[in-house]
């Protein structure tokens, strides 16, 4: 496939709102792509340059791209600034202004695509001594020979604002379509007038159904799916009169690849696994040491007493510690941090790393871990979460935030030992194995736990971790398995206060007098648990400070901080109202939930107010609605 081919499906996709047009689309680009690019293309649609666990930039600015442009039609800079003010995307500017270059470079070459991602590549280790210079002469050589659609895109890219967030679910779906034996009905239909004239007819509707070239498997249960689906490919069609059947093989699909993609985090081993090999060897991937896995997620419980109904007696409990969730990648004598979001931040903690290999005995591990602040003065006691944040967020001068504010690390979690994946394994037999690994020191140390099937003993444990400036309490079923990425009862939260919920922030409201050049109302939003669509829930103003804190961390949010976050993701704006591109993700407390008809989510919040700015999440990390669903019921 080359640029402008990519880039004219990235047109039609973002010319279209309906989620299963988008689909064909996807599964259209998917299939299109060779092997080796799958994994960028996939990157690219989700709305990111490089894959997030990446630290490198590409270290290009706007003002080196009106300059490209500038000098490619006669237009001034002010000409080119005052575009790009009135669409607020220098992609559109560009590719309006390129449109009347096209005949030009109708008949020249055409840039393919692995050139491209070489580009980006070369942009991001071009530094020192001219770098700007050399980088904008090897992104001058391919505008100079691009069409306006592809200069559209190219600018996106290269500014690294695709404005294109495509959820993972619609990756996962497009996988199903591109790749995997149709489904009558589910992704393959007939013409309605001929189905309805024909529906008793089964014969007619095979015969039909055989004229489109596709093999068809005519099955009657999902036993006999079972028996056919291991040979088959995207070239048969299972057929059943079934709807019910049809649609249990589309969710069979479905979990199938959600599971290959907690493990492997990479949407491209499973489409080559899938292409190389067949559908059915994706249920025999398993995860590496250095490729992050999706972390196992918590419910909240309304009390000890319901902690047990739920993980059962005897249980687990373990402090709650109020930090930074970091999963700890070993292979020999090296050793990564990756957040949740797998960003790296392995840099920020050298005293942790330096540690953790003198007090990690296995070669090869992946665990969980809270990385927490602590009390100088009182080893034992945890420091608020904003000290972490500090601490996460400084790339300069670690070694004077080192002393400042020391950290620890506590493992709670095992999810791999010497290329042995443990996720299958009990709770109580996955700490055993932590146990025998981890020796405690001042810097790393296992999760404070107690096995207690007694009510009393378990407040005393909660009220010790709360004393020491922890959260609240973990409880963990003895036999719950590792479930990645999922919010499953093997493990629930008891903490005292309201649960805080994770929103996207889809619009914004410039203020009024001393305040006119700050954002200071946000569009709250959760998402749809099936289609990732995102459904609004309200609005948030409460919480922001008014003047911005000298150090930056995720607490002390002002409203110059936060309309900085935003400007560059602006999409549209009308009058003092700011349509924004789904980016940043924030946490909200609030004292209830509300049914409203005010909002497409059918819920607002009563006195929400900004708790704190969440940067190791992504757009689609955010609270589901069934998850507030199950809050309000809870309340009610
Ligand atoms: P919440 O963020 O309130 O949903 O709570 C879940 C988070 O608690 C996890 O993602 C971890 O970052 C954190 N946590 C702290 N201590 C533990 C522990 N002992 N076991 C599991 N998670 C913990």
């Amino acid at each position: 496939m080359d640029f402008e081919t990519l880039c004219n499906y990235f047109e039609k996709l973002s010319n279209t709102s309906k989620r299963l047009e988008k689909i064909e689309i996807i599964s259209q680009i998917l299939l299109a792509t060779p092997n080796d690019l799958i994994e960028r293309i996939v990157i690219l649609l989700q709305g990111k340059v490089l894959p997030i666990w990446d630290n490198r930039k590409l270290g290009i600015s706007s003002r080196q791209i009106i300059n490209i442009i500038k000098t490619m039609c006669s237009k001034s800079v002010l000409d080119i600034e005052n575009e790009w003010k009135k669409t607020g995307d220098l992609g559109l500017v560009a590719m309006n202004l390129l449109k009347s270059k096209n005949q030009q470079t109708l008949f020249s070459k055409k840039h393919n695509l692995k050139e491209i991602f070489d580009t980006i590549v070369k942009l991001t280790e071009t530094v020192g001594e001219n770098s700007t210079k050399r980088k904008q002469a090897m992104i001058a050589n391919i505008y100079s020979n691009i069409n306006s659609i592809e200069a559209k895109y190219l600018t996106r890219i290269l500014l690294e604002n695709m404005q294109m967030g495509v959820g993972p679910g619609t990756i996962k779906d497009s996988i199903i379509w591109a790749f995997l034996p149709k489904i009558y009905l589910i992704n393959y239909n007939l013409n309605k007038d001929f189905v309805k004239e024909n529906k008793k007819n089964k014969d007619k509707i095979k015969e039909k159904l055989v004229e489109s070239g596709l093999n068809i498997i005519d099955i009657d249960n999902f036993d006999q799916f079972e028996k056919n689906y291991i040979n088959a490919d995207n070239q048969n069609l299972f057929y059943s009169k079934d709807e019910k059947l049809l649609r249990e093989i589309y969710n069979f699909y479905s979990n199938k690849i959600e599971n290959a993609y907690q493990l492997t985090n990479q949407y491209s081993i499973i489409i080559n696994t899938i292409k190389e090999k067949g559908f059915f060897k994706i249920t025999k991937l398993n995860s590496k040491v250095m490729n992050p896995i999706k972390a196992m997620l918590f419910l909240k419980a309304k009390n000890i007493e319901h902690a047990f109904e739920n993980v059962g007696k005897p249980a687990a409990f373990e402090f709650k510690y109020d930090g930074f969730r970091v999963q700890l990648h070993k292979k020999q004598n090296e050793i990564k941090l990756y957040t949740r979001q797998f960003e790296d931040v392995t840099n920020a903690f050298p005293d942790v790393i330096k540690d953790a290999k003198e007090h990690i005995k296995a070669n090869e591990i992946i665990c969980d871990c809270e990385i927490v602040g602590i009390d100088i003065n009182n080893p034992e006691k945890i420091l608020p979460f904003q000290k972490i944040s500090k601490r996460i967020k400084r790339k300069h001068n670690i070694d004077q935030i080192i002393k400042e504010v020391p950290v620890r690390l506590f493992v709670f979690d095992i999810m791999l030992i010497d290329q042995n994946s443990l996720l299958n394994i009990s709770f109580e037999n996955r700490r055993k194995i932590l146990e025998e690994n981890i020796i405690d020191s001042n810097k790393i140390q296992k999760s404070k736990m107690l096995i207690s099937e007694n009510i009393n003993e378990v407040e005393q444990f909660y009220k010790k971790a709360l004393d020491l400036g922890n959260e609240g309490i973990m409880a963990k079923k003895l036999n719950g398995i590792y479930k990645p990425g999922n919010r499953v009862g093997f493990g629930m939260k008891i903490k005292p206060t309201m649960e805080p919920l994770d929103f996207v922030i889809t619009g914004a409201t410039w203020g009024e007098g001393k305040r006119a050049n700050w954002m200071t109302s946000f569009t709250l939003s959760c998402k749809d648990d099936e289609s990732d669509e995102l459904l609004e829930m309200g609005k948030v103003g409460t919480g922001f400070k008014e003047i911005t804190s000298e150090e930056e961390n995720d607490t002390d949010i002002s409203f110059e901080q936060m309309t900085e976050l935003l400007k560059p993701h602006i999409k549209k704006e009308n009058g003092k109202e700011i349509e924004i591109i789904p980016t940043i993700v924030i946490e909200v407390n609030y004292e209830e939930i509300q049914k409203s008809e005010n909002y497409n989510s059918g819920y607002a919040l009563r006195f929400p107010r900004l708790s704190r700015l969440k940067s190791d999440r992504d757009p689609y990390d955010i609270s589901p609605l069934s998850f507030i669903t199950d809050l309000y019921d809870q309340q009610n």
